[in-house]
């Protein structure tokens, strides 16, 4: 018996929570799930976004499965996915995004976005220098740097994946993004039989929507990571299908790439495929790599069938048809 932390989270959060819940019930692998409470929900009741309980479960059981959590805009407040991830060290976002047949633009997209995820612009250094003048600092360290790409290549040799591709703008941010490129080469060094290439975001946008074909394992700082994983969703089917992992040393947080859509919210059409791959990649972390396979199995062939879709993914399903399709499939 595993024991998860599951935080719904808020807006679509914990419809998908559910229909994942069910979905890994389904594999037969038993976890005790230690349901706790953060966001915009608890926030009214409690005046905090995340209350000690939070942090107490986090630390107990050191694995979770988290729903959006949306962030006020604004007014102080301080992102709670970004304060997860630094606060337990999780540095390594990995996010693997894949063609499904029938679905999205491109069929031959299978790239893993390994984003770094505790420094860059999201450190959350901004300075008022004047009424009109703000001054957001990026910081990049090696150790994170290097921390990130070595993850990306570590991933790569035990997966046999054939190239790293390392994305930033060094051409610019000659310092900053220097540093990371310094730190990635480094890293390359110690694995030759990896083909390993540098490109700058800007025509690493171009290139993935003109040849994500072309693209295996991605490297890239925080920033950037986050508004490509974005895009490369969009070539496969969008946010609805992307699943992803926060890896640290001890603690890990399996979440889907997409935010709260509060513009769907509470409609019962969400789908919950991003966050049902999420749990695939927790199963996987916990060693229960056959009932991980199984899950991916059953919702590659549930699109595939096109069975009860969700209308982001152009069909008329609801989240409860679709999580029990997949259930079937399984
Ligand atoms: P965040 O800042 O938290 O990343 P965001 O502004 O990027 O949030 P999302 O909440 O991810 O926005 O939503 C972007 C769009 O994608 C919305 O139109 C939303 O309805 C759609 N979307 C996101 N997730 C899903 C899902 N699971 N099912 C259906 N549509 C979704
Ligand atoms: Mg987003």
């Amino acid at each position: 018996m595993y024991k998860v932390v599951l935080i719904p989270g808020d807006g679509i959060g914990p419809e998908v929570a559910e229909a994942t819940r069910k979905i890994v019930g389904a594999t037969g692998v038993e976890i005790d799930w230690l349901v706790v409470e953060a966001g915009t929900a608890v926030l009214d009741k409690t005046g905090e976004l995340i209350p000690q309980s939070v942090f107490d479960a986090i630390e107990a059981h050191r694995v979770v499965l988290k729903g959006p959590i949306t962030t006020p805009i604004g007014g102080g407040f301080k992102s709670i996915n970004v304060l997860l991830r630094q606060k337990y060290e999780l540095y390594a976002n990995m996010r693997p995004v894949t063609s499904y047949p029938e679905i999205g633009k491109y069929s031959e997209v299978d790239l893993v976005i390994f984003r770094e995820n505790t420094e860059d612009l999201y450190a959350g250094r901004e300075v008022r220098v004047s009424e009109d003048e703000v001054h957001g600092i990026k910081v990049i360290t090696r150790q994170a740097s290097e921390n990130i790409v070595r993850a990306a290549f570590e991933y790569s040799k035990r997966k046999k994946r054939q190239k790293v591709c390392a994305v930033h703008k060094a051409n610019i941010m000659k310092m900053a993004d220097g540093l990371f490129l310094e730190a990635s080469r480094n890293v390359a060094a110690d694995y030759p039989d990896i083909e390993y290439s540098e490109v700058i975001v800007d025509n690493m946008c171009m290139q993935l929507v003109m040849y994500p074909e072309k693209f295996d394992v991605v490297v890239t700082e925080n920033l950037y990571g986050d508004i490509l994983s974005d895009l490369a969703a969009g070539l496969v089917g969008g946010l609805g299908l992307i699943p992803s992992a926060n890896i640290g040393k001890d603690c890990a947080i399996f979440e889907a790439v997409h935010g709260s859509a509060p513009d769907i919210a509470g409609k019962g059409i969400a789908n919950p495929i991003a966050l049902t791959l999420s749990a695939a990649m927790m199963l996987d972390y916990l060693g229960e790599t056959t009932a991980a396979s199984r899950v991916r199995t059953a919702v590659y062939r549930v699109l595939k069938a096109g069975i009860e879709l969700t209308p982001d993914l152009g069909g008329k399903g609801t989240t409860k048809k679709l999580t029990g399709v997949v259930i079937d499939a399984l």
